[in-house]
């Protein structure tokens, strides 16, 4: 194993991957993260390859000192994929005020049962409504939280 391959590994392990043994020659390192399993190839050439987006945010994020962590879900394109099912559902409004959605009063997400009392991510608990809609809901009983929902729109500035 090179020193590059060593340091590698050391980096993805330190950052919370489990390390995999390599199953042929050109597998520089395989790991598995909370994203699932990755590889990180180099070819006789010397070209990296990789088997999915996740080991190479891994790779890039070693060689350019940048922070990577393989215990944190890949959010960032979850949750827009969440954000715009919920859009063409419910439409591009707060779900507890109606109001739009503005570059002020982003939408947040809103778990209608939070995690902490055993929600989920489905659909189905999930709505996207304003930051402050989102903290005046907070942890109230879902109950409240439909009636909250029931409150004419209010104009926001
Ligand atoms: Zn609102």
């Amino acid at each position: 194993m090179t020193d590059d391959a060593k340091k590698l590994l050391a980096f993805l392990e330190a950052n919370g991957a489990a390390i995999l043994e390599t199953t042929n020659p050109y597998e520089q390192a395989r790991f598995k993260t909370v994203n699932g399993v990755c590889v990180i190839y180099k070819n006789s050439k010397g070209a990296w390859s990789f088997s999915n987006d996740h080991a190479r945010d891994a790779f890039f994020a070693f060689r350019d000192g940048k922070k990577w962590s393989g215990t944190k879900r890949h959010q960032r394109v979850m949750r827009k994929k969440i954000e715009d099912s919920l859009i063409e559902r419910d439409g591009k409004i707060c779900c507890y005020c109606g109001g739009d959605f503005s570059e002020a009063h982003p939408p947040t997400l809103e778990h209608f049962l939070s995690i902490s009392h055993g929600g989920n991510n489905h659909f189905s608990n999930l709505a996207l409504c304003h930051e402050e809609c989102n903290l005046k809901a907070g942890d109230l009983p879902v109950i409240e939280k439909m009636n909250l929902k029931l409150k004419p729109p209010t104009k926001k500035e």
